[in-house]
Parts: structure tokens; sequence; C-alpha cells
């Protein structure tokens, strides 16, 4: 077994179960890529046990903090069985979820979506990547899912010296899938669509803007960023009178304007705009439209902390322009899913976007992802989703206001 050897101080994010090993933390030692390897401190103790990645900056990621542990086939299973047994007693509504959400279920590199009966997988690291047919096979065996489709074509790879790869993994057929989420009808395709095919992330938050359109009787919903709607659908679900889908996608479109009309809805009821969110925010601040809710699901601004500064400037920017567009009492559901903006940054900038908007807002709730994608205590940079459900209220500069 080939060890590596950490700087002396360098063990202490491993001592507090952190499960990556920068390649600066590392005094000497190599191994293949994705081969198994011993972590050791600089005074030879045993620390974990990980899998080597040469040309990654996270040169190990870690399997295991118990030495007695043998990284095998066995172990794999253990980790997979595990990851199920979590999900299963989530009672998640829908048969769109997630299985494996990476380092937060001890598989670091592993994302396993299942939609129905057909499992979507990406394998984003050199580890990862060593054990995909063990993986595979103890995935089909495990979740009775009659195929799996590799989406391995994500730029992560990239920096762990892989290619990207997709295409069936496990059985083979049709790649569109319809799941059945909260009340509604969604499809989508795993060969072609964002990610693993859908953003399960965002499930509850859904069924939340459906509830609260529902309490607070919001009538005209504009979704940002709405890739194929099912933020629409949950807010016709909740009784909206009327749906904007905007999207710089088409196809995501297409497939919105199918959902409204899957799930029995009128095709009057919504539009499809293909745009940049940006300028089709500015356009109806110039012609005076003007919304009850707003949904800003944005992609990731700022993938990594030193990107925070600049990502900051792009929420604040669009947030601004969306309090403005709504009504007094409206509901403003915002999102970030970047990495390097926490959830109190997150706050400062909406809080700024809305003083510059001349409104104000009193906070429903704090948003995060659906419960299975969990994040470890010990990993807190697996916590990527967070969001902000705000009713606007009129502002200082609105003599209008309560009180
Ligand atoms: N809310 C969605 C997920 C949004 S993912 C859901 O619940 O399923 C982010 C989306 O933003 C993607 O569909 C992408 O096509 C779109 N997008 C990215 N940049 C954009 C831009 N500048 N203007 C409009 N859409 C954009």
């Amino acid at each position: 077994m080939k060890a590596v050897r950490l700087l002396d101080g360098k063990e202490r994010s491993l001592l507090r179960r952190h499960p990556w090993v920068f390649a600066g933390s590392i005094a000497r030692g190599k191994a293949d890529p994705g081969e198994t390897v011993r972590v050791e401190a600089a005074d030879g103790r045993f620390l974990a046990w990980g899998a080597y990645s040469p040309s990654s900056q996270i040169r190990v990621r870690v399997w295991s903090f118990d030495e007695a542990e043998r990284i095998d086939h066995a172990f794999m299973k253990r980790r997979v069985a595990a990851a199920l047994a979590l999900r299963s007693r989530l009672a998640v509504a829908s048969d769109g979820v997630r299985l494996i959400h990476a380092e937060a279920d001890g598989l670091p590199g592993l994302i396993v979506d299942r939609y129905g009966d057909v499992l979507s997988a990406q394998f984003l690291s050199a580890g990862m990547e060593r054990w995909r047919d063990a993986i595979a096979d103890i995935l089909m065996a495990s979740t009775g899912a009659a195929r799996l489709y590799e989406r391995s074509d994500s730029s992560v790879r990239a920096l762990e010296g892989l290619e990207p790869r997709a295409g069936w993994l496990r059985g083979e057929g049709a790649t569109s899938v319809q799941i059945r989420e909260h009340g509604w009808q969604l499809t989508l395709d795993v060969a072609e669509g964002h990610k693993t095919g859908f953003y399960l992330d965002q499930r509850d938050n859904r069924e939340f803007l459906s509830q609260w359109v529902a309490r607070l009787g919001l009538q005209r919903v504009l979704n940002c960023f709405s890739y194929t709607g099912g933020f629409a659908v949950a807010a016709l679900a909740g009784g909206a009178h009327s749906v904007v889908n905007v999207d710089s996608s088409a196809p995501a479109l297409v497939r919105a304007a199918a959902h409204v009309q899957l799930n029995g809805f009128d095709a009057s009821r919504h539009e499809a705009i293909d745009a940049d969110v940006n300028s089709f925010l500015r356009e109806c601040l110039k012609t005076g439209r003007r919304f009850d809710a707003i949904v800003l699901d944005p992609p990731k601004f700022a993938p990594t902390a030193a990107h925070a500064e600049r990502a900051a400037r792009a929420y604040k920017d669009i947030n601004r322009l969306a309090l403005k567009l709504l009504e007094p009492g409206g509901l403003l559901l915002t999102f970030s899913c970047s990495g390097g903006v926490g959830a109190e940054l997150f706050h400062k900038i909406v809080a700024g976007a809305a003083s510059d908007a001349g409104a104000d807002g009193a906070i429903l709730a704090r948003l995060e992802g659906a419960p299975d994608h969990p994040t470890s205590l010990s990993f807190p940079e697996g916590d990527y989703l967070k969001g902000l459900a705000v009713i606007k209220q009129a502002g200082p500069t609105h003599p209008d206001s309560a009180g």
C-alpha cells in the first residue's frame, strides 16, 4: 500500500474529519490516478485511507478515517447501502431522488440520481473513476433500477485529468423519463438535460412556492432561470393565474411549455421567453410590467470564494431589478447555488439590493436544498444552495408604507 506523508501541522483538518488533502499539504508520496493510499501525519501515524489524484489540487479524497477498514468492493457496497438507507427514511415526495450526494455520503466525486427506474450518475473524481464498474454493479443490484446512464461530462473532470464521458453504463433505451414530484408530473432527458437531467435540489422549494402562492393569493408569477419550468408548474398548481418562464435555453423552454399542458393547465396561462434574464428584467422595468411573485434561480455565479465579489454584484443586480418589478406584498424567492457565497453573504447581497430598489422585505423563510442533498457537518463546502423567501414591503421612500 502506498503512503502519502503530510507536512507537519497539515493533519489538523483530517483530524476534524474533513475529507480533502490539498497538494500543498503533502511532504512526500504519490500513486496512480484513483489508487488507494494511506495518508499519514508527519510523524507517520495513520490519518485516513483516500484516493490519490495526481493532477488535482485536491490530491487525496478520503474514503475512510478508520485504519481497520479495507477499501474494496464490500466497502463501496456498504457506503452505497448507507446512502440508500438514509433516502428510504426521508419519505421524499417524488420518484426523482438524489441517491448519492458525493462527500456527504462518503463517496467523494459520485453523484447518483434516480428518475423512476432510470439512474443517472456522474463520476467526477479519479477515485470514483477507478471504482466505476463496481459502483455500477452495486447500484443495479441494490436499487432495482432497470438502467443506468452515465453523465460524466461535467467540466470538473478535467481538473482530475479525466476525459468527459456519457452514455448507457447498464441497460439501454429511451433517455426521456417522466417523474411525479409532489402533486405534478415532470419530464426530463438524462442524455440531453443539465447535470444528470434535472434540478432535484429545488424540489421542496417548488412545493414551498406552490403553498405560498395559494396562501397569499398571488396571481402573476415570473420564473427567472426557469430551466424546464418546474417552479412555474408549482405556481400554477398553487392557483397562480399566469406564469412567465425566462431562460436562455430554447430546448428547456420547449419542455417547460409541454409541462404546463402535461399538468392540465391551459397554455394561455403560460409564456416562455428565450432571453437573458437581466435584459428581460430591464425590459419589464421600462414597459411597466409587474409581478406578484418572482423566482430567481440563477446558475452558479461564483464557483469558489475567489469569485465571490464579482458574483455578489451580479446577484445584487438581478435582485434589485426583481424587487423593483414586484408588487408590494409580493413574494420573491431568490437563490444562490454558488459554493463561494455563504448564506450570510447572500443575505447581505439581497438586503443591499432591496435598499437600492427603495424597498424592504420581510423574510418569510430561509431555504436550502432538499434533504436528499445532505451537507455533512465535517464538510461545509458541500453546502451550496441557499435561498430567501421575502415578502416585499414598501421601503422608506414610499410614504404609504405601514406605520
Ligand atoms: N429553476 C430551475 C433550475 C435553474 S438552473 C429548476 O427548478 O429546474 C439555471 C438555468 O439558468 C439554466 O436553465 C440555464 O439555461 C439558465 N441560464 C443561465 N444563464 C442565463 C441567463 N443569463 N439568462 C437566462 N437564463 C440563463
